[in-house]
């Protein structure tokens, strides 16, 4: 059977007892013998101190490794380089490169305007030091001018030196395969530079759909609409959601999906349950 590689995402905690709740996270979820953890990182470096703080306590709590994300949108060249050093000398050999999302009331696209710019400002920067991950979207980027142009600047990304995408979140395994195969098309390998499929386990049913919303990422109807029939019911939510969640990942585990980021949302037991049941856990867990 295929076996996936996983990896999993974190966001910095905002309060001192947050980071504590996450560092016991990290515990559970390493036991599972992940690839790799990534922090995001706020755009303009809004979350700069708390995304290193918190790199900083999982480097120092085991061996696997920490991939920081790193945006480029309104930072200047400089700011970027200084953390790329930062990151080199802490002995970080992978990021995740996107072009972010400016916070509200914050202008001016800075000296990178475009995750392919930042992709080549790395690679000038740090040569071959960085595993470089990106960003792809099965369901189109909701700026992008159309399909085909956000394929192109997927392309783009790939030939300026990224290693790997990761998917934002899609309910719906065609966008997915579809992706793979139009990349085929366009001459990558996708076995050598892979399209890494970003998972969301379903817990919570309001923060999930403005989520979905605002990133351009597509609900089918009938999870939409289940998910409205179950109002409160947390445990029917997370039922289900696991029930959706499991089959769209045992269809792309079939197709021969490379490996899964999940967007653990800093939680332990959805992670955890599709994991273990999807049988990619550590064998001892
Ligand atoms: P890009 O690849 O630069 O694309 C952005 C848009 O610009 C697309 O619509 C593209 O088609 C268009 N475009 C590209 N080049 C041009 C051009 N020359 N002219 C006009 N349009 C162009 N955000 C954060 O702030 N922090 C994070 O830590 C974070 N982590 C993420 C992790 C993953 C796996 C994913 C999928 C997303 C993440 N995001 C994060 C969100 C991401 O930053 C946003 O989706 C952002 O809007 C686009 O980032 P990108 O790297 O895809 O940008």
């Amino acid at each position: 059977m295929n076996k996936p590689a996983v990896s999993f995402e974190f966001f910095p905690a905002k309060t001192e007892l947050g980071h504590e709740k996450l560092l016991s996270t990290f515990d559970e979820l390493n036991k599972l013998a992940p690839t790799y953890f990534s922090v995001t990182y706020g755009a303009g470096g809004s979350t700069r101190d708390r995304t290193l703080s918190i790199v900083q306590a999982l480097l120092e709590r085991s061996d696997t490794p920490i991939a920081p994300h790193i945006s480029c949108i309104g930072d200047d060249k400089s700011k970027i380089a200084e953390l790329l050093e930062l990151y080199k000398n802490l002995g970080i050999n992978r990021l995740v490169a996107l072009r972010g999302d400016l916070p509200s009331g914050q202008v001016g696209m800075g000296e990178l305007p475009f995750a392919l710019d930042l992709v080549k400002f790395i690679r000038e920067h740090s040569g071959d030091h960085f595993h470089i991950e990106v960003a792809a979207y099965p369901e189109m980027h909701p700026q992008a001018r159309s399909f085909q142009f956000d394929v192109d600047n997927l392309v783009n990304k790939y030939q300026a030196g990224a290693n790997a995408s990761i998917t934002q979140f899609f309910y719906n395994a065609d966008s997915y395969l579809y992706l793979r195969d139009t990349l085929k098309q366009r001459g990558i390998d996708t076995t050598a530079q892979p399209l890494v499929a970003g998972i969301m386990p379903i817990t919570n049913s309001s923060n999930l759909v403005r989520f979905a919303d605002s990133c351009g990422a597509d609900i089918p109807r009938y999870v939409r609409k289940q998910l409205a029939d179950f109002g409160d019911d947390r445990r029917a939510i997370r039922d289900f959601g696991f029930e959706v969640v499991h089959r769209l990942c045992e269809r792309l585990i079939s197709e021969g999906v490379p490996a899964m980021h999940f967007y653990s949302m800093n939680k332990v037991e959805p992670n955890k349950r599709l994991v273990k049941s999807l049988g990619l856990a550590a064998e001892t867990v």
